[in-house]
């Protein structure tokens, strides 16, 4: 029947692997050696081949609560033969009103308002919009810079490459990219290497907006978008105080601060989000991922009263924001994030990272005096492993460390650059966690 036909499609390696372009990847090395996952159930994966892989990653930062879910699962199946989709433009079904007011109550005090999307890039992308129609809306017009930090990641859209920070994903795509300024990041070894949680030195980096407020006037300046804990460029912490200063600044010259959280947000660091675990309070959160545990495509863009009421003065039969997406508040996300929420709640999933915190920052302090290893990072369930490069071929040892750990060890990292990052799904106790690290040590010490 059909049903045999697609399990063996889904669970054999495909006859052919030529037509799919991989996304950020190294197609032709992987085509030559693929890693193909057929299946996942709580902490683990099953490869190809069969094997149990213990998953370190959380998939890709998103799986928050482990993988196939039973409540999540049920909630998508019921949903999909309920109401498989309908459109929110003029038109709406019940399902994105319930779960954004589910998600207001979680969210810091002001933030009452959400607008969907189906990716972390898209809702950085809306989010951008926002401030400046927002600006717009109140008559300042003038203020369309956008300002990003170096290192930023804040997906592949054109505002998200803007703001964001790494060099390879912006060069390519130069003559697009609008009036943006950067940050300086605040990775800084020298002082802070094996910090254990936030590091202590480079609150005063935050000064930085203030120079660039002098060089272009707070006037042009439309908003500041940082990731409170940056994942992508290989985990970069904010120094003790350096949020609260950005806020400060933010305020004295009237421009909005976005903190982009697609992976902070639902519990990697202890708390809903990470404006809360930090204390400072943005004038929009961007979200994705852990929304729907990673299950269906989803992003949300939570925005303050202030922000949202500025738009709603108009007549009332006018449209008062000229943007959206045919999937903005789909049924089936919508299901899987109501149950991944309701999942959150039932097993105190936010609390976790910080039940687990100190037990996880002693693993990763253990790591100092390896070969190679120049730095750790650590916070909530993050954490990051810096290896000196070998000469003239950067990121092949972290490569190399990766690949060891899925073909021999059944352990999933992810690495970027020399640099291992780990996010395990907040379900992992302590056995998981003494098995990532004992597999870790014994690959980095045998890897030159
Ligand atoms: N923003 C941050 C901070 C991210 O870490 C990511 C993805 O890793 C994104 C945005 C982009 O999300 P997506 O890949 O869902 O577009």
């Amino acid at each position: 029947g059909y049903g045999d036909h697609y399990t063996r499609q889904a669970t054999s390696r495909p006859e052919a692997m030529d037509a799919f372009w991989m996304p950020f990847s190294a197609n032709r090395q992987f085509k030559a050696e693929p890693r193909l996952l057929t299946g996942a159930s709580g902490m683990f994966y099953r490869s190809v081949d069969g094997r149990e892989i213990l998953d370190a990653t959380g998939g890709l930062w998103c799986c928050n609560a482990g993988h196939a879910r039973p409540r999540i699962v049920d909630a998508v199946q019921q949903q999909i033969a309920t109401l498989d989709f309908a459109p929110t433009f003029q038109m709406g079904h019940p399902l994105p009103f319930t779960l954004a007011e589910r998600l207001v109550a979680i969210a810091p005090d002001h933030l009452n308002h959400v607008f969907f999307t189906n990716s972390g890039s898209e809702s950085v992308d809306t989010a951008l919009k926002i401030a400046l129609a927002y600006h717009r809306a109140r008559g300042e017009g003038h203020r369309t810079r956008l300002i990003g930090r170096e290192k930023g990641y804040h997906g592949v859209g054109f505002g998200g490459i803007s703001v964001g920070g790494l060099p390879n994903n912006r060069k390519f795509f130069g003559s697009l990219l609008p009036g943006v300024d950067h940050l300086r990041h605040t990775l800084d070894l020298e002082r802070n290497a094996f910090s254990r949680g936030l590091p202590q030195h480079g609150a005063e980096l935050a000064e930085d907006l203030e120079r660039l407020v002098l060089l272009h006037d707070a006037s042009t300046i439309a908003a500041v978008i940082v990731e409170p804990v940056a994942g992508s460029a290989g985990v970069v912490l904010p120094p003790v105080g350096y949020l609260q200063r950005l806020r400060e600044i933010c305020d004295k010259h009237g421009i909005l601060l976005i903190f982009d959280e697609v992976i902070t947000g639902f519990g990697r660091i202890g708390k809903a989000f990470a404006a809360e675990r930090f204390g400072v309070m943005p004038d929009m959160i961007t979200t994705a991922k852990g929304l729907t545990n990673g299950c269906v495509p989803m992003g949300a863009v939570f925005v303050s009263d202030g922000i949202h009421d500025a738009f709603m003065r108009g007549p009332d039969n006018m449209i008062e924001l000229f943007h959206g997406y045919t999937y903005s508040g789909h049924p089936l996300a919508c299901a899987a994030a109501l149950a991944t929420l309701d999942t959150y709640a039932e097993e105190g999933l936010f609390e976790r990272a910080i039940e687990l915190e100190s037990y996880w920052a002693d693993a990763m302090q253990a790591l100092q005096g390896l070969p190679n290893v120049i730095d750790t990072r650590n916070l909530g369930l993050i954490g990051a492993i810096e290896l000196a490069s070998r000469p003239g071929a950067p990121g092949a040892r972290a490569y190399d460390v990766f690949t060891r750990c899925f073909h021999r060890e059944d352990l999933l990292i992810r690495v970027t650059g020399d640099v291992i990052a780990l996010s395990p799904p907040l379900i992992l106790d302590r056995e998981h966690i003494d098995r990532i690290f004992r597999t870790l040590a014994h690959v980095i010490a045998e890897t030159a």
